[in-house]
């Protein structure tokens, strides 16, 4: 396959690395994200498999390599397995990952991996049921944990255990998610809590630094390993006596977006080119009207408009106001 361009923007950062959105309903209502439940914000249909063809196929043109299939709850749409394939069965696509919350995972997991499932992240901000449940709003712990044992033992590339930093929700638990991975060859993600349109009281109170977190790891003998500098902005550590290792995702950090590799498209067909943007494009008229390797030039023209920062300094999230807008 040739590649017409690898997507660059002006600050020479590569994106190889998409992130596609298939639906922003969700069934968890996660205290941080969608407090009082999913209400839909648009009567516009997802994308359907054929624009999730068109989307793939001018991204992979373009040098994308990877593709995370996020929502929402991406394991809400019927048709997952066939996304999956499709995104898969793309000339240029190497890894297809999902970020799902879980809770109907051990059933669909064979599935999907069978589709051409390579990677999984789940989510737990907590390793407590009860407290599991308060953040959530559903008993479902047990059953993300069986998915995170079922994706090892499926043999699956990469398993990740996503875990959302928060001051008065699990900041107490540092020491049994490190116990977590001392015997499980995953990578548990601690993600500092970010601001967004919706949360804004509830960021105040509860966000805590990556930096607490690496310092402790510092402190007690992990150590962090080197990554390509193509490898996106997550900081990565290992300890001898544990299998699996440490992820911290700091987008209050300096540099954090220097790294930057990825882009999004959302459930609706806009490209977004970062989370916390003000504005996005919707691709949506071009997927019918326009040929694979247009679509692609558009998106490199549409590249130059990518800002070197976010504002989340400034307290400005853009218009996201909450990330299952947009899959995180
Ligand atoms: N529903 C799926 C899930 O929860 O894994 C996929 C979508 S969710 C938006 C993707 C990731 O973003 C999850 O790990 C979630 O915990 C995280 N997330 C959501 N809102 C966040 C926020 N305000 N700050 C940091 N992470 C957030
Ligand atoms: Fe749903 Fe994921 Fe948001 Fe939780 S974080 S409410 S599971 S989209």
């Amino acid at each position: 396959m040739s590649i017409y361009h690898q997507l660059t923007d002006s600050y020479q950062r590569q994106f190889t690395y998409l992130r596609l959105s298939v639906t922003d309903q969700c069934n968890f209502r996660c205290n941080y994200c969608l407090p009082d439940g999913y209400s839909a914000a648009s009567p516009d249909p997802f994308l359907s498999l054929e624009e999730i063809q068109r989307v793939a196929a001018a991204f992979a043109l373009n040098g994308t390599k990877k593709i995370r299939i996020t929502g929402g709850e991406p394991t809400l749409r019927k048709d997952l397995a066939d996304i999956i394939r499709i995104c898969k069965s793309t000339p240029g696509i190497e890894t297809v990952a999902l970020t799902s919350n879980g809770y109907k995972i051990t059933q669909q997991l064979p599935a999907l991996v069978d589709a051409g499932l390579d990677q999984l992240n789940l989510s737990a901000d907590s390793l407590e049921p009860a407290n599991f449940e308060m953040i959530t709003g559903h008993n479902k712990l047990q059953e993300v944990l069986a998915g995170i044992d079922l994706a090892i033992s499926l043999g699956l590339k990469r398993v990740k255990l996503n875990v959302v930093l928060m001051r008065e929700f699990n900041r107490n638990e540092l020491s049994k998610f490190l116990e977590f991975v001392s015997n499980r060859p995953i990578s548990l993600r601690f993600i500092e809590l970010m601001q967004t349109g919706d949360n804004v009281e509830f960021f105040k109170k509860q966000h805590v630094s990556g930096a607490e977190i690496q310092q402790h790891l510092e402190q007690n003998n992990w150590l962090q390993v080197l990554r390509d500098p193509h490898a996106g902005p997550a900081v990565e550590y290992t300890h001898p006596h544990y299998e699996g290792n440490i992820g911290l995702i700091m987008p209050y950090s300096k540099d954090f977006c220097s790294s930057c590799n990825r882009l999004r498209v959302s459930s609706h067909g806009n490209l977004h080119l970062c989370l916390f943007a003000d504005a996005h494009e919707s691709l949506r008229p071009y997927l019918t009207q326009e040929s694979s390797a247009q679509l692609a030039k558009r998106l490199q023209h549409l590249l130059g408009g990518k800002k070197e920062t976010h504002d989340l300094h400034e307290g400005n999230s853009g218009s996201t106001r909450h990330l299952a807008m947009l899959g995180g």
